[in-house]
C-alpha cells in the first residue's frame, strides 16, 4: 500500500495545458501536485522544429517541454512522474490512484491528459516522424512551401488539411482506401475544384520512402487496396489524417464526453459537469489542438479552480 498525499488543486498531465496551469496555481499559492503521466511533456515532445510558440522563431519541442517544466517547478510546483491510472470524481475531496501506487486526493482537478494523433502504425511512418512524416498541417504544413505533399483519409480532418495544405504545397495528393469520402459535402466540392489537389482512390499506404542523410522523406507507397498493384507517389511531406484520441478513459464514464471522446466543458470556462474538476487543452478541444491554445486553457483552468477553491 503506497502513501496518501492531499493536495488542493491536482493536474493530471504535463504538456502545454498542465505546465501552464501548474505555474498559474503554484502562483496563487495552491500548492499544486502535477503528474506527468506516459509522456512526460506531452506530444511536443515528438516533434523537432515549433515555429509558432510566441517569443521563440523557432525551437525543438522536446526543449520547449523542459524548459515548461523547469518554469513549473520554479513557480513552486511539485511535479511527480507517475501515470494516474484511477480516479473517483464523485466523492470529496476527489482521489485518484497512481501506478506507483500513491493515492492523491484533491480539493480540485485540472484535467490535461490531452489527445494522441492516430496514425498508420508503419515502422517507416515512425521513422520519418518530424522529418517529413506530420499529423498537424497547422503546425508543419510551412515547412512545405513549395513542395509536394500527400494526405491520407477520408474525413472531414483529411479535407480540412489537404484543403490548407494547397496554401504551400506545390500539389497536394489525397490518398484514400475507399471511392468516397466521409467529410461534408460542401467540403468535398472545394476539395475537387481545387486545381492543386489531386485524388488517389482506392489505395492506401504501405511504406514512406525517403533519404537516410539527411532524414526526409522522398515518396509513399500506395497500394491499390483493389487490385494490389503498387507505385511509388513523390512527396516530400506525408500528412497522416486519419483522426485523434482524446485521452479521457479516466473519466468516460464520469463526465460527459463529446465529438467523439473529447470532455465537455462549460463554453467560455474550463468548467466540466462536476465542481472542481476542470479540463485544458487538447482533451477537450477537437478544433484548434495547438501547444499555445493548450496552454491558454491551462491558464483558465488554474484560474477556474483558484475561483472555485475560494467560494
Ligand atoms: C508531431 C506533432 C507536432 C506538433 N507540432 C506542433 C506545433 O508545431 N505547434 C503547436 O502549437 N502544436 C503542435 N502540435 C500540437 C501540440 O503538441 C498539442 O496541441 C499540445 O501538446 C496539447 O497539449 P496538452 O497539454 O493538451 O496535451 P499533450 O501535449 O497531449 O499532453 C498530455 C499529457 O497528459 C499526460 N497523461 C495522459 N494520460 C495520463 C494519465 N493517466 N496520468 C497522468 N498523465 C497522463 C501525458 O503523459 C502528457 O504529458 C503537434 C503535435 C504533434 C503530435
Amino acid at each position: 500500500m503506497g502513501e496518501t498525499r492531499h493536495t488542493k488543486v491536482l493536474i493530471i498531465g504535463s504538456g502545454p495545458a498542465g505546465y501552464t496551469a501548474a505555474v498559474y496555481a503554484a502562483r496563487a499559492m495552491l500548492n499544486p501536485i502535477l503528474v506527468q503521466g506516459m509522456q512526460p511533456g506531452g506530444q511536443l515532445t515528438i516533434t523537432t522544429e515549433v515555429e509558432n510558440w510566441p517569443g521563440d522563431t523557432h525551437v525543438q519541442g522536446p526543449d520547449l517541454m523542459v524548459r515548461m517544466e523547469a518554469h513549473a517547478k520554479a513557480m513552486g510546483a511539485e511535479v511527480i512522474t507517475d501515470i494516474i491510472t484511477a480516479l473517483d470524481l464523485s466523492k470529496r475531496p476527489f482521489v485518484a490512484q497512481s501506478d506507483s501506487g500513491t493515492v492523491f486526493t484533491a480539493d480540485a482537478v485540472i484535467l490535461a491528459t490531452g489527445a494522441q494523433a492516430k496514425w498508420l502504425g508503419l515502422p517507416s511512418e515512425e521513422k520519418f516522424k518530424g522529418f517529413g512524416v506530420s499529423a498537424c498541417a497547422t503546425c508543419d504544413g510551412f515547412f512545405y512551401r513549395g513542395r509536394e505533399i500527400v494526405v491520407i483519409g477520408g474525413g472531414n480532418t483529411a479535407v480540412e488539411e489537404a484543403l490548407f495544405l494547397t496554401n504551400f504545397a506545390s500539389k497536394v495528393t489525397l490518398i484514400h482506401r475507399r471511392d468516397t469520402l466521409r467529410a461534408e459535402k460542401i467540403m468535398q466540392d472545394r476539395l475537387f475544384k481545387h486545381p492543386k489537389i489531386q485524388m488517389l482512390w482506392n489505395h492506401d499506404v504501405t511504406e514512406v520512402v525517403g533519404t537516410e542523410a539527411p532524414l526526409g522523406v522522398t515518396g509513399v507507397r500506395a497500394r491499390n487496396v483493389q487490385t494490389g498493384a503498387e507505385q511509388i507517389v513523390p512527396c516530400e511531406g506525408f500528412f497522416v489524417a486519419i483522426g485523434h484520441a482524446p485521452a479521457s478513459e479516466l473519466v468516460k464514464d464520469q463526465l460527459p464526453l463529446h465529438n467523439g471522446g473529447y470532455v465537455k466543458v462549460e463554453p467560455g470556462s474550463t468548467r466540466t459537469a462536476i465542481p472542481g474538476v476542470f479540463a485544458a487543452g487538447d482533451l477537450t478541444d477537437h478544433v484548434y489542438r495547438q501547444a499555445v491554445t493548450s496552454a491558454g486553457m491551462g491558464c483558465m483552468a488554474a484560474l477556474d479552480a483558484e475561483k472555485f477553491l475560494a467560494e
